[in-house]
C-alpha cells in the first residue's frame, strides 16, 4: 500500500516512487460548497480519472505540458510532484454559477470576450476571488507566471472549446490549477465534469457537478455521457 501524504475532497495524493512523482488517486467522493455537501457517488471516481486522463493526453498531444507521467489503473495515476501555485485560475465562456449570482446576468449568456479570474487555494476561507495585484503582494505568485497562467489557461480554453464542440458540448467555464516543476509551470490537479461546466450543446442539458450542486438527479450520467462522447471523437 502507497503512503499517503494528504487526503483532499475527491483525490488521495500518495508518495510516488522516487521523489520527482505522486500518484493521485481519485475518489467516489462528490462535495459540493466548500465542502458542506457531500455524498459518495460509486463510480465516480473511474469516470473522472477516465475523464481527465483523456483531456489531458489531448493537452499534452497539443503542446501543453502537464503533470501526468502515466495511468496507473482506473483510479491512479503517476503525476510530476510540481510545487502548486496557491491560486486557481478559472476561465469562463459564458456566463454561470458565482459569476451569474454575482453580476445578475443569466446562465448560458454569452460573454464578449473570454473572462479569466483568479482565486485563493484556500477551503478555510472558501477559495475567494482574488486579484493580480493582491496575488503579487502576497507573494503568491509573480507578474510574469501570472502571465504565464493566463496565458495557458487561454490556450487550454481554446483547445478544450474545440474539442468538447466535436462533442456537441459547451464549454461554459472550468478551473485550473498550475504547479511550479523545473523553472516552469506544468497543468496540474484534474479537469473533469467536477471542475467544468459542461452542457449538451443542443438541449442545454447539464453534464457536470451542477447536477449535484443542484441536486437534478442522475450526477453520474452526465458524467458517463461526457466520458462516452469524449471516447467517441478522440477514436476518429
Ligand atoms: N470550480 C472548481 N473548484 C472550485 C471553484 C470552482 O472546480 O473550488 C469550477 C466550477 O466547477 C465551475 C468554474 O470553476 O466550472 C466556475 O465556478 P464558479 O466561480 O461559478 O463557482 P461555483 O458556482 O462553482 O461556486
Amino acid at each position: 500500500m502507497d503512503t499517503v501524504l494528504r487526503e483532499g475532497k475527491s483525490k488521495i495524493i500518495c508518495a510516488g516512487p522516487d521523489g520527482g512523482s505522486l500518484i493521485l488517486r481519485y475518489k467516489d467522493t462528490a462535495t459540493a460548497f466548500n465542502g458542506e455537501k457531500k455524498e459518495d457517488l460509486a463510480g465516480k471516481g473511474k469516470l473522472n480519472a477516465a475523464i481527465s486522463n483523456q483531456l489531458y493526453a489531448y493537452l499534452a498531444e497539443n503542446g501543453v505540458e502537464t503533470h501526468l507521467i502515466e495511468v496507473l489503473d482506473e483510479t491512479s495515476a503517476l503525476v510530476r510532484k510540481a510545487d502548486i501555485v496557491m491560486v486557481e485560475v478559472i476561465v469562463r465562456n459564458a456566463a454561470a454559477g458565482s459569476f451569474s449570482k454575482k453580476y445578475g446576468v443569466p446562465e448560458g449568456t454569452a460573454l464578449k470576450n473570454t473572462v479569466t479570474e483568479f482565486s485563493l487555494k484556500d477551503d478555510a476561507l472558501g477559495d475567494p476571488m482574488i486579484n493580480e495585484s493582491q496575488i503579487t503582494a502576497l507573494g503568491l505568485a509573480d507578474e510574469q507566471e501570472l502571465a504565464c497562467m493566463t496565458g495557458l489557461a487561454l490556450r487550454v480554453n481554446g483547445l478544450l472549446c474545440a474539442l468538447f464542440e466535436k462533442a456537441g458540448v459547451r464549454l461554459i467555464d472550468f478551473k485550473l490549477e498550475f504547479g511550479r516543476y523545473q523553472g516552469r509551470l506544468i497543468l496540474c490537479d484534474e479537469i473533469s465534469p467536477d471542475s467544468c461546466r459542461l452542457w449538451d450543446a443542443d438541449t442545454e442539458q447539464k453534464l457536470d457537478k451542477d447536477r449535484f450542486r443542484r441536486d437534478l438527479g442522475d450526477v453520474l450520467g452526465g458524467y458517463r455521457e461526457i466520458l462516452r462522447r469524449l471516447q467517441d471523437v478522440r477514436q476518429v
